[in-house]
């Protein structure tokens, strides 16, 4: 199995999420006492979280251009980004490493199109949910993503306010059940939690819509790929 190089901590909260999925999909497919062989790369959210408020894309992107690299020196065979929002300098990452990057919608585009669904309702930050980075990735496979055309503001403030913060409330909950039943109503087919937090307070036992987790299969495709 190659050794996996997953850029972490934003927020640390996910990445702890991905080393439990890394790990117990190894063991899943491998057995016994197998667990991933995986470098993480832990960043300071901090200073990210202010480039991504003041727009410094390029700064963002050399940093994590860096870290990608660092992890590639450091053995790693494939590379995954355990960030949706920050996928939007995911080009920089590519053009400075020269192992296989496992984008995060990727496998998400696979999971949608396998169980026959085009149009999604698309949750995550304010990033994901308006630039277009994202909604433009999964066009390409041929999937409509919706985003909420209410509380945008909200749902966003919940992820960096309190799920990056490891604050699981139930308001905030109900906030974002009310969202994906919305999105149900203008006919999104299923769900992205398309930020890696959103697994916190979201699962298929609370929502209207079937729910594709991005944490989940982001973490499950990573192990696919090290043991292609
Ligand atoms: N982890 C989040 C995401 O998947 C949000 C934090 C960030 O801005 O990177 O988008």
């Amino acid at each position: 199995m190659k050794t996996i190089g997953l850029i972490g901590g934003m927020s640390w909260e996910s990445t702890a999420h991905y080393y439990r999925v890394l790990n117990q999909q190894t063991a899943h497919i491998r057995g016994g006492l197998h667990s991933a062989p995986v470098i993480v790369h832990s960043l300071d959210f901090a200073p990210i979280a202010a480039m991504q408020s003041a727009g410094d894309w390029d700064g963002a992107g050399r940093q994590l251009a860096l870290a990608a690299r660092q992890l590639e020196d450091a053995g790693a065979e494939v590379i995954g980004l355990a960030t949706n929002t920050m996928h939007l300098v995911a080009d920089a990452i590519t053009q400075a490493i020269s192992v296989p990057f496992v984008h995060i919608a990727d496998p998400t585009s696979d999971a949608l199109l396998a169980d026959g669904f085009d149009t999604v309702g698309l949750l995550g930050t304010r990033f994901t949910m308006e630039m277009g980075f994202y909604r433009d990735r999964l066009a390409d496979r041929g999937l409509t993503a919706l985003v909420p055309d209410v509380d945008r503001t909200n749902l966003n403030a919940i992820i960096y306010e309190e799920l990056c913060r490891g604050i699981v409330s139930e308001p905030s909950r109900k906030i974002y059940v009310a969202a994906i039943e919305r999105l149900a109503a203008r006919g999104a087919q299923a769900v992205i939690l398309g930020c890696t937090e959103i697994t916190m307070l979201i699962d298929d036992s609370v929502s209207a819509l079937p729910v594709y987790d991005t944490t989940d299969l982001h973490a499950k495709a990573l192990v696919a790929a090290a043991l292609a």
